[in-house]
């Protein structure tokens, strides 16, 4: 992968980047997402934030080298500290990360998200947590991808700041409320791995000498929602 060849999952996150946005990459690595919509003239400029000094000279060399100094600024930076307000940055996007960190970026420097409209998100596990974020701090989920890559799945969420977001139910927050309803055959794949895997952990702590009843349970449910949800869209 480089800044003229992004992979599959960061191709999917570029595409919902608004055409003409200032945006903010954080934890950008390579800064390969931000040079890449620079140079194809789909983005006005913006910051590419690294917290890391090795991927954040990464970052800065790659900007140089394609000459975009002047509409990318590189900052090594922890999360939303990379964003200061003359940045006028109306886009954020943090992919390639646990869902748990994202949600730790975005809510310790939440007033710097004051001038953003669009979040587009990609978590590498931990996808529910970024969504009940989304729900609670004024974001409302616009679209939902999934794309398979390596023999890894992710998923792209992709929000909008708004007054008041919808409420989602716990299962929509698991599942995802766009991914549920379209329930493509990488979404299918993905919780079939997912019921054999929780099947499979059932099976062992069921095997244990003294069986914890509530690990059990906790399990047990976790397959029903799953067998439930993967009937449901006819799998
Ligand atoms: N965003 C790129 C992508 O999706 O391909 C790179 C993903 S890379 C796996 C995660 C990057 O996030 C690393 O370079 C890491 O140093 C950076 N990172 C982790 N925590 C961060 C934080 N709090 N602030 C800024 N960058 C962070």
């Amino acid at each position: 992968m480089d800044a003229d060849h992004l992979s599959v999952r960061l191709a999917t996150v570029a595409e919902y980047v608004p055409a003409g946005s200032r945006l903010a990459d954080i934890g950008t690595d390579h800064a390969y997402l931000p040079v890449n919509l620079a140079k194809r003239g789909k983005i006005a400029g913006g910051v590419a934030g690294e917290v890391v000094k090795g991927p954040f000279e990464n970052a800065q060399h790659e900007i140089e080298r394609e000459g975009l100094s002047d509409r990318i600024t590189a900052r090594l930076a922890n999360g939303l500290q990379a964003i200061k307000a003359s940045d006028h940055i109306d886009t954020v996007v943090i992919a390639g990360m646990g869902g748990t960190l994202i949600v730790q970026i975005l809510t310790q420097d939440f007033n710097r998200l004051a001038g953003v409209k669009r979040l587009v998100l990609q978590p590498n596990v931990g996808e529910q947590n970024v969504r009940q974020f989304l729900m609670t701090h004024g974001f409302q989920l616009v679209t939902e991808q999934i794309v398979t890559e390596d023999g890894h799945d992710y998923e792209i969420l992709v929000a909008d700041k708004v007054a008041q977001p919808e409420r989602y139910t716990a299962e929509q927050l698991r599942f995802g409320p766009y991914l549920l309803t379209e329930h493509n055959a990488i979404f299918i794949a993905k919780w079939q791995r997912e019921l054999a895997r929780t099947r499979q952990v059932l099976a062992q702590v069921q095997s244990a000498k003294v069986v914890p009843t509530e690990k059990v349970a906790a399990l047990e449910t976790e397959i029903k929602e799953i067998e439930e949800v993967l009937q449901r869209v006819g799998a």
